[in-house]
């Protein structure tokens, strides 16, 4: 190859990103990070090699002073730090958590939201009122020792019923871990519980209920859905398939009942239609998984651009992880409607320290392996990249776990920030839609509701670029603004929302376990 041309390979800018003027330290940008001796754009000379998405000094930093991100004290300094320096993990203490006491309540008083209209989406309108973005019909289960044989009938349902109800999008069974073995009178029961109830009421289901059942668990199928819990279509009393009914004799009887009753629901659903409804019709969760230190300066701000888009729309935005969230209680308390909403955040957070304390862990648990590799030193750091998912938008209501939302605007929903049990509560709340952003990258989805993934990097989202749907990567490139990704996520969700596009997690059909939250004893 005599005649081939090799293009200089051009130097590499040194990128850093500060997030607020008041801010010690700034990350590395630059993909594989820069050598010791690189020179800064201020004049500021590496003092060591740093990875990428890990902190730099700014200025020296004596021992015990603050080391200050998103102008927050993420925590102090173990020795004295020089200019340049690489500042990691090792370098920190964490700050004390936040004491609940004597919080801001409600205290920001916000200028009214500049109302965003004319965005709509083709949705399917449910007689509750509330609308669903896809058209699926979900097999509700009491106990997981019906999880079997309910795998058993959705393959056979759909290969055998499904081509004929072309309007259905998909046949899901709501498998779980829960219903025996369990202390089920205990208080903190009412969570699994509630969960399980409120995701068979999800407006992807389309308000059609049907249930599997064993016959002798402890959550009995009454107890999940009393009556008046799920408004019943077309018949007496709630369908409940038991598999030890005296009808059925073998194995294949009760695949023929759970077909037989999976029928009735699907003719119902291939009924539907979509229709044009407000864009105030999506019900949005957010959450983040697998951080990195660019979670908190790409994906996470365009989210919460599009957090505030979604709110000025009229539209339902679900924001969770307590643990992310509790060191930053007290600007979520002062951003709260009202002091009863404020009072309600408190309560979640000091409930959820009791959980954590009742098993010896405290909030430190929370950063992964791989946050820390990504440059998150503590949790600290993480929470205030976290919740800038939230906006800037006032906080409307707060939910328990498990409870369903009846408001709009911005809601806090408590969830531990696992993400298949903070999916989980996000789809009993009613979530319509879900943005994920990711650093590490994680391939999660969920197969009850669409889910958006958005990479914080160029480098992750090129490398898993049959996975990641959005690369907010471009904002450190750049290339791209905090608008112009948080409007592409906005038009994205409508898009999606109306079944024009799929999510590669739908593409591949890529969906994680249901996980209930179960607080209480198992026995
Ligand atoms: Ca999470």
């Amino acid at each position: 190859m005599a005649d081939a041309v090799v293009a200089p390979v051009p130097p590499t800018t040194p990128l850093t990103i500060r997030m607020h003027a008041a801010d010690n330290v700034a990350i590395v940008a630059n993909d594989g990070g820069l050598a010791v001796g690189t020179l800064l754009a201020g004049g500021l000379q590496l003092q060591d090699r740093v990875p990428q998405g890990h902190k730099v000094a700014l200025v020296a930093i004596a021992k015990d002073a603050a080391v200050i991100r998103y102008n927050v004290p993420i925590g102090y300094a173990v020795k004295d730090i020089p200019a340049g320096a690489w500042v990691h993990e090792r370098l920190l203490h964490m700050p004390a958590a936040r004491s609940l006491d004597d919080l801001p309540m409600a205290t920001e008083h916000a200028a009214p939201l500049e109302p965003l209209t004319g965005y709509s989406f083709m949705g399917y309108r449910n007689a509750d009122g509330s609308v669903g973005t896809r058209n699926i019909l979900a097999i509700t289960t009491t106990v997981q020792c019906v999880a079997g044989v309910v795998d058993f009938a959705v393959n056979r349902i759909k290969a055998e019923l499904l081509p004929r109800y072309p309007q259905v999008d998909d046949v899901v069974g709501l498998e779980h871990a829960y219903g025996c073995g369990v202390a089920i009178d205990a208080p903190d029961a009412i969570i699994p519980i509630r969960t399980l109830r409120n995701i068979s009421r999800n407006p992807n289901f389309g308000g059609e209920v049907m249930v599997v059942s064993l016959g002798c668990e402890k959550l009995q199928p009454e107890r999940l859905l009393p009556p008046g819990s799920i408004a019943l279509r077309g018949e007496e009393k709630l369908d409940v398939v038991c598999l030890q009914a005296e009808q059925h004799v073998g194995f294949m009887s009760m695949v023929d009942s759970i077909m037989a009753s999976a029928e009735k629901h699907l003719q119902r659903l291939n009924a539907r239609q979509r229709e044009r409804v407000p864009a105030s019709e999506l019900l949005v969760g957010v959450q983040c998984g697998g951080s990195d230190a660019f979670s908190g300066v790409t994906a996470n701000p365009a989210v919460g651009f599009c957090t505030d888009l979604l709110v000025r729309a009229g539209a339902t935005v679900l924001f969770s992880e307590t643990t992310e969230v509790r060191d930053a209680v007290d600007q979520m308390t002062a951003r709260a409607t009202t002091p009863e909403v404020a009072q309600a955040m408190a309560r979640e957070m000091a409930w959820y320290d009791a959980y954590l304390q009742r098993g010896s862990a405290d909030r430190s648990a929370n950063t992964t392996p791989g946050n820390k590799a990504g440059g998150l030193s503590n949790i600290v750091e993480k929470a205030m990249g976290s919740i800038i998912k939230s906006g800037t938008v006032p906080i409307s209501a707060v939910l328990s776990p498990g409870e369903k939302a009846s408001t709009k605007g911005l809601i806090y929903a408590a969830t531990p920030a696992s993400d298949f049990i903070c999916g989980t509560l996000q789809l009993a709340a009613g979530m319509n839609m879900h943005v994920f952003t990711t650093g590490r990258g994680t391939p999660y989805g969920l197969a009850e509701c669409p889910v958006i993934k958005v990479a914080t990097r160029t480098e992750l989202a090129t490398r898993w670029h049959d996975l990641m749907d959005v690369n907010a990567g471009r904002i450190a490139d750049g290339e791209a603004s905090i608008a112009d990704v948080g409007w592409e996520l906005f038009h994205l969700l409508l898009a999606v929302a109306s079944g024009e596009k799929k999510t590669w997690a739908e593409h591949w059909k890529l969906h994680n376990a249901l996980v209930l939250f179960n607080p209480a004893p198992i026995t």
